[in-house]
């Protein structure tokens, strides 16, 4: 242990003092919340130097992982756990009549990640922390995160996420390593062919340093968030009005205002790409910087630096790397090049076209001039290189096409490894979406399917589960979770699997709870817990779930020997506030939810909670009471979701497409321990090729279907009004594009055989437990041991 109680007492006493001049019998629980996250710090803050030391005097190559979001949750609980300090501090807190609890639930969630993204960076910086691995975390501090989702008459409305109100304990602002990015200008070529950059905006962009701690605090690693503020020098100081400066202010800082501007305007799109230059261009000024220090040639940066890009949203890493070598450092073209692209790696997350990001040419032009330059040469150097390449391949693969840049294509050209995040995934990546580039460069290509932090997914948010667990097969899992399958050896064990129910139910009961004093809604503990929580998109088909309960609701009420095990379906997630669709299906849900909760007919076997605001909190909550796991995504759409892994561990059983890296938990637990339904790759891809699916003629010909799908716009749905019209267009004007309707049969089958399923609960908790039992290679720790071994090639430092 890293300190004793009495000490740790004390200093907590003291913090509070210098905080608030007040004692802390006189103190709220936020305000403990606020001193003890400070404690905390200064208790590990001679490790975090330690480890910046080491890293430097050893000259051990460190990561640098760029990503847009870092959806980390709440951290003091997480971190209580790691320093092994949970029961010292509940007891400390307990002198002073705080519970944990209260003092833990006060943290305000940064909001800063949108959904599997954000969430991955986060459950990747930790493993990195608890395996030793130099690796750092670089994104923006926004000061509004992801916007707070409420509901009115059923529709989505959006708060700003105020979550920075207040003291946030855990940063540190770091004025000394304060940088300067440039925006828009002109560029002049001096005699030496040296590119000048000239009459550009300035704005600082200051850092602030958050800890990752791993276990005891053996390594601490940084999370660097930046912030843009008003940079002027002092000739601008003295002459400009004060009106003139506050404007220029809040014009600078709206660059790191909020995650996610509304880009469905012209305006929105250019701040977004503001703000991929501004964490991109300081986060590799002050890598550069750093790296100088240690007085190695540049060309030695791919031995001592990985940088890798989550996503396309960092891909400006490639020309504004470049730029600095050659602007900044005289190197040539020829050596730029060579040291970016076996520096820089990518992660793909997305095979859907609309999802891959190209940027009109023009933007970059006059915003980054000088970086449209580099870019424009290096697509002139590929198609050079590549001129004996057929014309169809080109069009392709090139950078620039049609007036856009392509950044998935920079980043392929440009880096040396390009991974997808499920095995399917990456297949589609070979096979069909990047199949030229993979063609050109085959080797670079490689499957990392994602994972999930185990200390925050059953460590943290399933202690009870946790315990279970240690004392059936010892504690070794939590060290290395493949230890997990030791409980193979009790699925036949009666006692064992009356023990996994017990937890489950203390778990549901808890959420139960939860959901009756947060939200006034009675749920019933014994019901089937049927849950689908993820971001509102089309592709996800929440639309298939909805449709499904909207035909067990028609039968429950009209055929009276319908028989169904009571069950809670469960619904979280937010929709991009410029998603149309998708509000329309968080519409229809709440307007189920309206009529089948309250309609006596249905005696309570049908209930629908949608938690609004869904986030990592409220994921802490559900996972661990869920029993079912809708994971419904059309088949080849979802690159690998990691809510199917989180709630697999949690003792859930998927029910499922073949898609993702659910094809990856079929194979570890076998077919009699999941549900799958739907079409399969193949048929996806076959009807997109063909043109042959016809989505009228199944309306046509099933009258289930038509059934179902006239109730969208028939005032069956009195709450939903005229907004269930554009669902139905979607399924029939435009044909369906997500196969919900084809896949409505079969899904309908497979929510029957789950039903009865759980009425034969001792097979049921066998499969929780197999379910439990094989999801140890889904830990992101194993994850990352194969990005530090196969991309990164770093090594943990003690
Ligand atoms: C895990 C997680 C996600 C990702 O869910 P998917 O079902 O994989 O899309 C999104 N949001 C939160 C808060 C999460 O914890």
């Amino acid at each position: 242990m890293l300190v004793d109680r009495e000490q740790f007492k004390e200093e907590l006493i003291k913090q509070v003092k210098n905080d608030y001049s007040q004692s802390i019998q006189s103190v709220s629980a936020t305000e403990v919340y606020i001193s003890l996250a400070k404690t905390i710090r200064h208790l590990i803050s001679d490790r975090w130097v330690e480890h910046k030391d080491t890293v430097r005097n050893e000259l051990s190559k460190q990561v640098f992982y760029f990503s847009l979001e870092f959806m980390t949750g709440r951290l003091l609980k997480e971190n209580l756990i790691k320093l092994d300090i949970y029961d010292m501090v509940e007891s400390i807190l307990k002198d002073f009549d705080f519970s944990i609890d209260e003092v833990i639930e006060s943290e305000r969630e940064p909001g800063l990640g949108n959904g599997g993204l954000g969430r991955l960076a986060a459950c990747f910086m930790d493993s990195c922390a608890c395996l030793g691995l130099p690796v750092n975390g670089n994104g923006i501090r926004y000061n509004y995160g992801m916007f707070e989702q409420r509901f009115s008459e059923g529709n989505q409305i959006e708060w700003p996420d105020d979550w920075l109100r207040g003291d946030n304990p855990w940063e540190i602002r770091k004025e000394n390593r304060t940088q300067i990015v440039k925006y828009g200008g002109t560029v002049r070529f001096d005699e030496d062919s040296r590119a000048i950059h000239e009459n550009y905006d300035m704005v600082h962009a200051v850092p602030y340093d958050i800890p990752l701690i791993g276990n005891d605090a053996k390594t601490v690693n940084t999370l660097r968030l930046w912030s843009a503020e008003l940079s002027l020098d002092d000739s601008e100081l003295n002459s400009i009005e004060y009106s003139k400066m506050e404007e220029k202010r809040t014009e600078t800082k709206k660059i790191t205002n909020v995650l996610y501007p509304d880009d469905s305007t012209d305006e929105g799109k250019l701040l977004r790409l503001k703000q991929e230059y501004f964490f991109v261009s300081a986060g590799l000024q002050s890598i550069i910087s750093e790296f100088k220090k240690t007085k190695l040639s540049l060309s030695e940066i791919p031995n001592k630096v990985a940088i890798h890009i989550n996503d396309t949203h960092p891909t400006l890493c490639i020309p504004e790397l470049m730029r600095i070598l050659m602007d900044e450092e005289y190197l040539e073209w020829d050596e730029a090049i060579e040291i970016t692209k076996h520096t820089i790696s990518y992660t793909n997350h997305t095979i859907m076209q609309e999802a891959l990001e190209k940027w009109p040419a023009h933007f970059l032009k006059n915003l980054l001039p000088r970086i449209y330059m580099i870019i424009e040469e290096l697509d002139r150097r590929f198609l050079e290189k590549y001129s004996n390449l057929d014309h169809e391949t080109l069009k392709n693969t090139t950078i620039i096409s049609e007036g856009y840049v392509r950044m998935a294509n920079l980043a392929v050209i440009m880096s040396y490894s390009t991974n997808g995040v499920a095995k399917l995934h990456t297949e589609l990546l070979k096979t069909e979406v990047m199949k030229d580039l993979y063609n050109i460069y085959p080797e670079r290509f490689n499957n990392k399917t994602n994972g999930v932090s185990y200390r925050r997914w059953i460590e943290s948010a399933n202690p009870e589960l946790a315990s279970l667990i240690d004392n059936t097969i010892g504690e070794s899992w939590r060290k290395n979770p493949l230890d997990l399958a030791k409980l193979n050896d009790y699925t036949d064990d009666p006692i064992m699997l009356d023990k996994i129910e017990v937890v489950k139910n203390i778990k549901k009961e808890a959420f139960a709870n939860f959901v009756r004093q947060k939200y006034n809604i009675i749920i019933d503990p014994k019901s089937i817990f049927d849950v689908q929580i993820k971001r509102f998109h089309e592709y996800k088909r929440q639309l298939l779930n909805a449709l499904n309960i909207l035909y067990m609701y028609h039968k429950v009420i009209s055929d009276p020997n319908f028989k169904m095990h009571p069950t809670t379906y469960i619904f979280g997630g937010k929709a991009a506030s410029s998603y149309y669709r998708a509000k329309k299906v968080i519409k229809l849900i709440n307007s189920l939810a309206f009529h089948i909760n309250s309609d006596p007919r249905v005696k309570n076997r049908i209930k629908i909670v949608f938690v609004p605001n869904y986030n990592v909190s409220l994921a802490e909550k559900i996972i661990p009471a869920a029993n079912v796991s809708e994971q419904i995504s059309t088949a080849t759409m979802e690159a690998s979701g990691t809510s199917n892994m989180k709630l697999m561990l949690n003792g859930a059983i998927t029910l499922a497409t073949l898609d993702g890296a659910n094809i990856e938990i079929r194979d570890q637990v076998g077919d009699d321990n999941i549900v799958i339904f739907g079409l399969n790759k193949q048929e996806v891809l076959d009807y997109q090729k063909n043109h042959n699916y016809n989505a009228s003629e199944l309306y046509e010909n099933n009258p289930d279907i038509k059934m179902v799908v006239d109730s969208l716009v028939n005032g069956f749905l009195p709450k939903l009004g005229y907004d269930g019209i554009d669902l139905y267009d979607s399924l029939l004007k435009e044909n369906d594009r997500f196969f919900v309707l084809r896949d409505f049969e079969s899904y309908h089958e497979a929510s029957l055989q789950i039903q009865s399923m759980y009425r034969e609960r001792k097979a049921w908790n066998k499969k929780s437990l197999i379910n439990t039992a094989n999801a140890g290679v889904f830990s992101s720790d194993e994850t990352i041991k194969r990005y530090a071994q196969d991309i990164w090639n770093v090594k943990g430092i003690y």
